[in-house]
């Protein structure tokens, strides 16, 4: 399989980090969202972040100005019809994701492979719904997508080694590193990551310790960047718990059920920075 043009559906956070990570290795891309508006939000997000770059003496204007020319948008799913790999970063909706995959495997050649950047729903059951099962993969990356080296590459049960080596070598290609992952909820980082996380938040639920405390703590005792708190700020706490709700549903072991005051916190509004207070403050 030989991926040289690659169409991105979705320009959200996701959908245009991966845009640019594709187009400043050299690859050709299209990237589609149903609404214009979203389209011309992500590019300017990506033009800005190349900005920073230059500003930075990292890339040269000429450069940004070949990498820009490297990505087409369209609103039309039409606009894939001769992309080699489609990487799927849509709203997390299964529904949805559904939707786009039918569209998608109606649109794309035969021999195209289908990717989705889905953090939660099986590939196994999205591979299900196209004719060619054995070329959809998980490709799941991290955000912010161009700072971020890892991507997990998540294998259905019907995925193919041939599909699994080429996303592999463009993984690489794009300077990833990937690790290979059995479709399971919440994959490797996320089933590690979260559960922390929610652990965290009993522990401040039970009065362990201040929120400040349990932070400090694991910085200085465990040499992590960042307290699982204020973690859990930036990620957000709706999507912290919507993880938990995957990991509890998808195992049915109580020992991932989400902590009582994450999910009292959540009805409340208080959501992480995104919404100016969570565990702490951003007013
Ligand atoms: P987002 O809300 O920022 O972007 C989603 C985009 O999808 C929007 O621009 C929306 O207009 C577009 N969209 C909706 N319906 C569409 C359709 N029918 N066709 C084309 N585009 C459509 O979301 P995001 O945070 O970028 O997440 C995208 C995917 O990436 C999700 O599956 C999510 O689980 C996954 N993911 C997110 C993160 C993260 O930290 N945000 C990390 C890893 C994976």
């Amino acid at each position: 399989m030989d991926i040289r043009r690659i169409g991105v559906v979705g320009a959200g956070t996701m959908g245009n980090g991966i845009a640019q990570t594709l187009a400043v290795a050299g690859f050709q891309v299209v990237m589609t969202d149903v609404a214009e508006a979203s389209l011309q939000k992500g590019l300017k997000t990506l033009s800005g972040s190349l900005d920073r770059l230059v500003k930075k003496e990292k890339m040269s204007e000429a450069t940004k100005a070949d990498v820009m020319a490297r990505i087409a948008t369209s609103t039309e799913i039409a606009s894939l019809a001769d992309v080699d790999l489609v990487i799927e970063a849509a709203t997390e909706n299964l529904d949805l994701k559904l939707k786009i995959f039918a569209q998608i495997d109606a649109t794309v050649k035969n021999d195209a492979v289908i990717a989705s950047n889905t953090s939660s729903i099986s590939i196994t059951k999205l591979a299900a719904s196209t004719g060619r099962p054995d070329r959809v993969i998980g490709m799941h990356f991290f955000n912010p997508v161009p700072m971020m080296a890892l991507v997990e590459l998540i294998r259905g049960l019907q995925t193919s080694d041939a599909t699994y080596a080429a996303v592999e070598a463009l993984t690489k290609a794009v300077g990833k590193t990937s690790v290979q992952v059995r479709n399971s909820p919440g994959f490797v980082v996320n089933r590690m990551l979260c559960p922390m996380i929610n652990e965290a938040i009993f522990a401040l639920g039970e009065g362990l310790a201040t929120a400040a405390e349990i932070d400090e703590a694991m910085k200085l005792g465990c040499n992590h960047p960042i307290g699982p708190l204020a973690l859990c700020d930036l990620i957000g706490l709706d999507v912290e718990l919507a993880v938990m709700q995957v990991l509890f549903e998808g195992f049915k072991d109580p020992k991932y059920r989400p902590a009582p005051l994450l999910v009292e916190m959540v009805e409340a509004g208080y959501l992480g920075r995104k919404s100016g207070k969570g565990f702490f403050d951003y007013q």
